[in-house]
């Protein structure tokens, strides 16, 4: 809500105010974006030991301010504390891995020279953008915008960030520690207000735009992005399956799949919404992953809903897998009592309808009961999404997880390959594209850079109107010599 030039955030739970900050227009997010190119000039001036000095400080400001930043998480979005110890843990990850390895992963190198320019040095080394725009989403206020932010500053830019309208008092926190430990220039700024606020920071004359959001809203940032040509990461939405093979443990399957589905209100883009359990395992899953989610607790385990207009969703989803021919073994068309909607588990829900095709945004999962492994795949990737996915199983659980068509796929776990700095996380499809976290996510944030130096003068000169018949003979001898043979 917007009043007197303030963004007013209200917890989820009580409907009381969070907090507010002063809302942006179009020539305040400009401003923003003029402060941060001469602010990026300064950060790169500090060269890659001093930015990453200043990131690791950031990092342990963060560790040691972990409860009140998951307080302010709880207040504003409903997260409960503890899962918002865990998003920090995975934020603190990311910014620890990309200060630590920027230098190497972008650093100049040199590269060798093929024969035919022996004559040539390459250097190769990966220049920041100048100014990024990160635009971030309300279910995971911290670790989202931390992934692209800690990629964009270790690669030597400027940030402008616009958070969530449901969530800006955690998105200027972030920018209010940074400057606490970087108080010189506004390296990292916040900037708020309504989805005009992310088409203004489009269309400012930032070097790169870094969404995460819904698919809807991605295809809307990438339009305003063409405009200018202004190159786009989109960390879209997901609808991702767990398979749970012959050969699994089923236990630990069905406690992943309820984690995996309900942790956030099942508010996670790569949350688990389908199962797909081959037949011989079946039944015990089911009766698992019930004897499991049954036990969560609204209000306690499970937050309430962040976005009331999500409730719709939920029940539209739920009630049209119902209609569809579907079965709630858990929870079912009562589950949504504003602001929370308790465990719902669902069988026999045709693939057409909403619950299986569209992200439902709830704590509500979906199992589907299959012949084989082929046919989980086949199922698995009917979808115009693929963010992650799981895999349960023990021989052929890795070779499943490759089939997969997504970007990540945790095997035995569920969402583990969000806590790894080291890997890359990004999906397919209507999920989006481009990569944040590990060393393709700092290339992201990055242009390559290709110089080459003459050390001597050409033996065999080709690039040049001063070559004469002869070289060039010789030149098509060297090149049959050295490719010319059949592999
Ligand atoms: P939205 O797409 O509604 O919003 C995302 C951000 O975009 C918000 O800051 C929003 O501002 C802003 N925005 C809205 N309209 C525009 C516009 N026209 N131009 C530029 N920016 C705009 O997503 P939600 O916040 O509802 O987040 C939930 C979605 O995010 C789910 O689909 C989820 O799957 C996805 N997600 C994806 C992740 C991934 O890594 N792939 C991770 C986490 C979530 P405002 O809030 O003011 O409208």
């Amino acid at each position: 809500m917007i009043e007197d030039g303030h963004l007013i955030s209200t917890n989820p739970a009580s409907g009381a105010e969070a907090g507010r900050v002063p809302v942006a227009d179009e020539k305040a997010v400009i401003a923003a974006v003029e402060r941060a190119r001469e602010a990026a000039l300064w950060w790169q001036s500090l060269g890659w030991d001093g930015r990453k000095t200043r990131l690791l400080r950031w990092r342990t400001l963060l560790v040691e301010r972990i409860q009140e930043l998951a307080e302010l998480a709880e207040l504003e979005s409903g997260k409960p504390v503890n899962d918002g110890i865990i998003e920090v843990t995975a934020a603190v990850e990311h910014l620890d891995w990309a200060a630590k390895n920027a230098k190497r992963v972008l650093g100049p190198r040199r590269m060798r020279t093929r024969l035919l320019l022996a004559e040539h040095v390459g250097h190769l080394e990966y220049q920041p953008y100048g100014v990024v725009g990160v635009i971030g989403p309300w279910n995971y206020p911290i670790v989202t915008p931390i992934g692209p932010i800690s990629g964009a500053l270790a690669a030597g830019n400027a940030v402008v960030f616009k958070p969530s309208e449901y969530t800006p008092v955690v998105g200027q926190w972030l920018a209010d520690t940074f400057a606490e430990i970087v108080p010189e220039h506004p390296v990292l700024q916040a900037v708020h207000g309504l989805g005009d606020v992310g088409g203004a920071l489009c269309r400012s004359g930032v070097q790169k735009v870094s969404f995460t959001g819904s698919t809807a809203t991605g295809k809307k940032v990438m339009a305003a992005c063409a405009e200018n040509l202004v190159p786009v990461v989109i960390e879209a939405g997901g609808k991702d399956a767990l398979i749970v093979d012959a050969d699994a443990d089923v236990a630990a399957a069905a406690e992943a799949a309820v984690w995996g589905s309900m942790t956030n209100a099942g508010q996670t883009c790569i949350g688990i919404e389908r199962v797909y359990a081959v037949e011989s395992v079946y039944d015990k899953f089911v009766d698992a992953v019930v004897e499991k989610a049954g036990k969560l607790r609204t209000g306690q385990e499970i937050g309430p809903i962040t976005m009331p207009k999500q409730l719709d969703i939920i029940r539209d989803h739920i009630e049209d897998a119902l209609a569809k021919g579907g079965r709630a073994v858990l929870g079912g068309a009562d589950a949504v009592q504003a602001p929370y909607v308790s465990p719902t588990v669902l069988v026999d829900v045709p693939a057409h309808s909403s619950e299986m095709r569209e992200e439902t945004f709830g704590p509500t999962l979906t199992i589907t009961k299959v012949r084989d492994a082929d046919e989980a795949v086949q199922k698995a990737n009917d979808s115009p999404y693929g963010l992650g996915g799981s895999v349960f199983g023990k021989k052929d659980a890795i070779r499943i997880a490759r089939r997969l068509r997504s970007g990540m796929v945790a095997v035995n776990g569920t969402l583990t390959f969000v806590g790894m700095g080291n890997l890359p996380f990004g999906g397919v499809g209507e999920s989006g594209f481009g990569r944040i976290h590990g060393e393709d996510g700092l290339r992201e944030f990055a242009r390559a850079k290709a110089i080459t130096v003459r050390r001597a003068r050409s033996l065999l000169p080709a690039m040049t109107f001063e070559r004469t018949p002869a070289q060039v003979q010789q030149i098509v001898k060297a090149l049959r010599l050295l490719y010319g043979r059949k592999p």
